[in-house]
C-alpha cells in the first residue's frame, strides 16, 4: 500500500452508489408537499403508467413501497404457499430468499454461472421436484439471466416466473425487456439503484387481475385505492377483501421518481462509460473483471463486480476492502452467497459448500463504485485507489 495517502480527502468520502438527483426531483417533492397529497395519489398513477411505457407498454404496474414487498406480494398473487418450493439464486440480497419465506415457501437454490454471476439453469433444472412452483431469477448486476432457457423450463414444467428486477430497469434479452418473461417483474427504486425514490418497488404484470389483486393486498385488503374514495362523484365505502398489508407507494416518493425515471437513459449512458473506463482502466490488474455483455442483450449496468483472489492480487479481498475505504473510496460487496448468514444455515441447514461458485465470488466480490453522480474525478480517484490498494 502506498504511503501517498488517501486518494480522496476524508471530507469528500465517495458514498457508495449515491443517487443523482436533480433539482426537477426537488421541485416535484416541494410541489407534492404544497399540493396537500402527500399520500397514495395522482403522481403514484403517473409513475406507473410512465413506467409502463418505458417498459415498451406491456402490462401493468403496482407501486409499491419497497422491492421487497413486490417481492412478497408477486409470490402471494402467483399462489405460493406453504409446501410450495421456488428456486433461485444463493448471489442475491436476502430479500430474495426472505420473500419466499415470508409467503410461505421454500426457497431452493441453484447455483450460478462462475463467469455471468446468474443463476445457472442446468442448476435450475436438477432442483426441480414435484413441489416446484415457481424459479426466480435474478439478473444480477442488471446482466440479463438466460431467460430462454429458464422459460423453456417454466413451460416443461408448468411453473411461474417471477423475476427479480432490482438491477435491470434497462435489462434486455433477445429484444425483450427484463420483467416482462414470466407473471410479474419485480423492481427496486431504493436510494442507491437505477431509478430512485428513496425507498419504492414496482410489480410489472402482464395481467390486469394480478396487477389488481397485488394494489389490493399491497393496502390492507382494502378494494379500492384510498384517493378514489375521495374523488368528486362521492363518497364511497371500502370493503376489507383480503387480509393485506401496508406497502403502497406515497406521491412524495413517486415525485422523486418521476424524473428519475425520465433521465434513466441518461443515467444509464453515463453508467455505461464508466463502467468501460474500469474495463480498460483495470485491465492490467491481477484482478478478475465482468465478462463481457453478452450479445443480444442489454446490460443495465447497476454494479461493477471485480474478483479479488488473494494468490492472484497478492491481498484479501476483505483487506481490499478495508484499503479502499482508507482511500476514502465507498465500495460494496454483492453479496456473500446466501448459505453464509446464520439464519438460513439454523433454518434450511444450508452450507455455503453446496454452492460452490457462488461460495467463491461471493468471498472475492468487491463492487466499484457507479453511479451516475461521479464526475471525471471521482471515477479517476477510484481507480487510482484500486491500483494503490494492489501496490501496483
Ligand atoms: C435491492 C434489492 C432487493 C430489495 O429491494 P428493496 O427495494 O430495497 O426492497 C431485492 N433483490 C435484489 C437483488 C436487490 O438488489
Amino acid at each position: 500500500m502506498s504511503d501517498r495517502g488517501p486518494v480522496r480527502p476524508k471530507d469528500r468520502f465517495m458514498v457508495f452508489g449515491a443517487p443523482l438527483i436533480g433539482e426537477e426531483e426537488i421541485a416535484e417533492v416541494v410541489a407534492c408537499l404544497r399540493s396537500g397529497w402527500v399520500g397514495t395519489g395522482p403522481r403514484v398513477a403517473q409513475f406507473q403508467s410512465d413506467f409502463v411505457k418505458y417498459q415498451g407498454g406491456v402490462g401493468h404496474a403496482a407501486a409499491l413501497n419497497s422491492a421487497t414487498a413486490a417481492l412478497h406480494l408477486s409470490l402471494l398473487a402467483a399462489g405460493i404457499g406453504p409446501g410450495d418450493e421456488v428456486i433461485t439464486t444463493p448471489m442475491t440480497f436476502c430479500a430474495t430468499v426472505n420473500a419466499i419465506l415470508h409467503a410461505g415457501g421454500t426457497p431452493v437454490l441453484a447455483d450460478i454461472d462462475p463467469l455471468t454471476l446468474n443463476i445457472d439453469p442446468e442448476q435450475v433444472a436438477a432442483r426441480i421436484t414435484p413441489r416446484t412452483k415457481a424459479i426466480l431469477p435474478v439478473h444480477f448486476a442488471g446482466r440479463s439471466c438466460r431467460m430462454d432457457a429458464l422459460v423453456a423450463l417454466a413451460n416443461q414444467h408448468g411453473l411461474k416466473i417471477i423475476e427479480d428486477c432490482a438491477h435491470a430497469i434497462e435489462t434486455e434479452f433477445h429484444g425483450q425487456k427484463a420483467g416482462t418473461f414470466g407473471e410479474f417483474g419485480c423492481f427496486s427504486f431504493y436510494v442507491t439503484k437505477n431509478v430512485v425514490t428513496g425507498e419504492g418497488g414496482l410489480v410489472l404484470t402482464r395481467n390486469a387481475e394480478d396487477a389488481d389483486r397485488v394494489r389490493i393486498l399491497g393496502l390492507h385488503g382494502m378494494s379500492r385505492d384510498a384517493w378514489k374514495r375521495f374523488s368528486d362523484d362521492g363518497y364511497k365505502h371500502y370493503q376489507v377483501v383480503e387480509v393485506g398489508f401496508k406497502y403502497n407507494m406515497m406521491d412524495l416518493q413517486a415525485a422523486i421518481g418521476l424524473h428519475q425515471l425520465r433521465r434513466v437513459e441518461e443515467s444509464w449512458q453515463r453508467r455505461e462509460q464508466i463502467w468501460h473506463q474500469y474495463m480498460n482502466e483495470l485491465a492490467s490488474l491481477p484482478i478478475g473483471l465482468p465478462a463481457p455483455v453478452e450479445p443480444n442483450t442489454r446490460h443495465a449496468y447497476h454494479l461493477f463486480t471485480v474478483m479479488i483472489d488473494e494468490h492472484e492480487a497478492g491481498i484479501s479481498r476483505d483487506r481490499f476492502l478495508t484499503g479502499m475505504t482508507a482511500q476514502n473510496v465507498g465500495v460494496g460487496v454483492h453479496y456473500l452467497s446466501l448459505p453464509e448468514h446464520p439464519v438460513y444455515q439454523e433454518r434450511l441447514g444450508w452450507r455455503p459448500e453446496e454452492w460452490p461458485h457462488a461460495m467463491r465470488v461471493g468471498r472475492q466480490t468487491v463492487s466499484l463504485n457507479l453511479t451516475p453522480r461521479m464526475n471525471a474525478e471521482d471515477t479517476a480517484d477510484s481507480i487510482e485507489a484500486v491500483r494503490r490498494v494492489l501496490g501496483a
